[in-house]
């Protein structure tokens, strides 16, 4: 699996992982073993678009392990898709899983596709052959799929559907993030966005930070969209938001509401008038007080780490620090770091729910749900800062550890077949 490394998301998790398993003493014999992907399936998907002409996709999924139970995770409709990203994904995924206790292994799934340049019949037939190709090797306890980037409920209803038509009647379990009326979760799709708020929050209350702190949150999709609610809810004061089209910023405030209708109307943040228009790049170095990176991976790097001006960096994306970036907040130590696998776990936590509630075909109130989420997000927070001070160690290296640490324990105790 070496010719995965080219890719730098891929690569960057490995050496993540590495970093990790040396801290943790682990042996070698388990270090490939709990490192390495257990599947990766790449499919042509041939796909008759509007104009009559036939396309081929090309589309993945990576399953990272299977010791806990099915492996679980997103499906990204993005352009950069790779199956060296999706594998980087899929091992986030697992880490996340573990942290938070649920019975799964990590997976990930993409096409490389820009969603926006398709017809939603055209999305309706990729979405449904990337299904079919993969019955073989999906399963409500195999692998179980979610949206991520570029996917939403609509593409889970589609998928339930095309999954139930080969099975003979409706299963509902297949995946997560499915629309309410058949069998998704209430709270799942504000889950994610609302997690990085209570995590984020309850962090500015640890560090005194005033009730009125500035928050940026770069990313305007289900995720920062419903982190800023939750944030603006709290208190906190919206001063900045960016999304692909470039970024709109005011000191004073940005009104949400009003935002949240230029968008429905225009696609994107830009051009609204409610603050001045700022590169991306820019954005993520205004002074705030809470900074939420919650679009694409890598974007903190060693060239704008050193320059951010923030007090708590709450990671709503996957993987938006790189290790170089790492070293510097470590460095700098001003800086109070919620890693994206305990940050933005708020989502899968969630679809866990929702794959109980199927299977026991018994659904649960908001409130109830809600509730659930914050425990389990309250203590897995609590579990990291506790495990960071007693090692004197990183937020990011406490939490994948203890995350890494159940898959081993899990492998280990079940020993090796045959
Ligand atoms: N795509 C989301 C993530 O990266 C959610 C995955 C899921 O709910 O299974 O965590």
């Amino acid at each position: 699996m070496k010719h995965l490394l080219a890719n730098p998301a891929y690569k960057m998790a490995c050496d993540q992982f590495d970093a990790v398993a040396d801290f943790m003493n682990m042996p070698v014999a388990l270090r490939e073993r709990t490192k390495l992907p257990k599947r990766l399936v790449t499919v042509s998907l041939p796909v008759r678009l509007d104009s009559g002409e036939v396309k081929v996709f090309e589309g993945h999924r990576v399953q990272h392990h299977l010791t806990l139970g099915p492996t679980k995770g997103g499906l990204r409709y993005h352009p950069g898709v790779e199956l060296g990203e999706v594998a980087a994904l899929a091992m986030w995924m697992s880490w996340k899983c573990a942290l938070a206790d649920l019975p799964y292994g990590g997976a990930k799934g993409g096409v490389a596709i820009d969603p926006r340049q398709f017809s939603v019949g055209e999305l309706e037939r990729i979405t449904r052959r990337y299904t079919s190709e993969m019955i073989p090797f999906i399963g409500p306890q195999t692998d179980v799929m979610a949206p991520d980037m570029g996917t939403n409920e609509q593409t889970m209803a589609w998928m339930m559907d095309t999954y139930s038509h080969q099975i003979g009647h409706a299963v509902p379990s297949i995946v997560t993030g499915k629309p309410v009326s058949i069998g998704g979760s209430l709270g799942r799709k504000e889950a994610t966005g609302r997690g990085v708020a209570f995590l984020a929050n309850r962090v500015a209350d640890i560090l005194k930070l005033p009730e009125d702190s500035r928050v940026i949150v770069q990313g305007f999709g289900n995720v920062g969209s419903y982190a800023a609610a939750g944030m603006a809810k709290y208190g906190a004061r919206i001063v900045g938001i960016g999304d692909v089209g470039g970024g709109i910023y005011n000191p004073k405030g940005l009104d949400l509401l009003k935002l949240e209708e230029y968008v429905a109307r225009n696609h994107g943040v830009s051009g609204f008038d409610g603050g001045d228009a700022i590169s991306n790049a820019d954005l993520l170095l205004q002074p705030c007080e809470i900074l939420i990176p919650a679009a694409l991976d890598r974007v903190i790097t060693d060239k704008n780490a050193g320059k951010l001006q923030c007090r708590i960096l709450a990671e709503g994306a996957n993987g938006p620090t790189t290790l170089e970036a790492d070293a510097i907040l470590r460095q700098r130590g001003d800086i109070f770091v919620i890693p994206d696998i305990l940050c933005n776990s708020g989502g899968v936590i969630v679809s866990y729910f929702e794959w109980v509630q199927d299977l026991q075909s018994f659904f649960w109130s908001e409130t109830e749900i809600f509730d659930k989420l914050y425990r389990i997000l309250g203590h897995t927070l609590d579990t990291v800062l506790k495990e960071a001070r007693k090692h004197n160690i990183d937020h990011r290296t406490a939490a994948l550890s203890l995350g890494i640490q159940k898959v081993v324990n899990g492998k280990t105790i079940r020993g090796l077949f045959p």
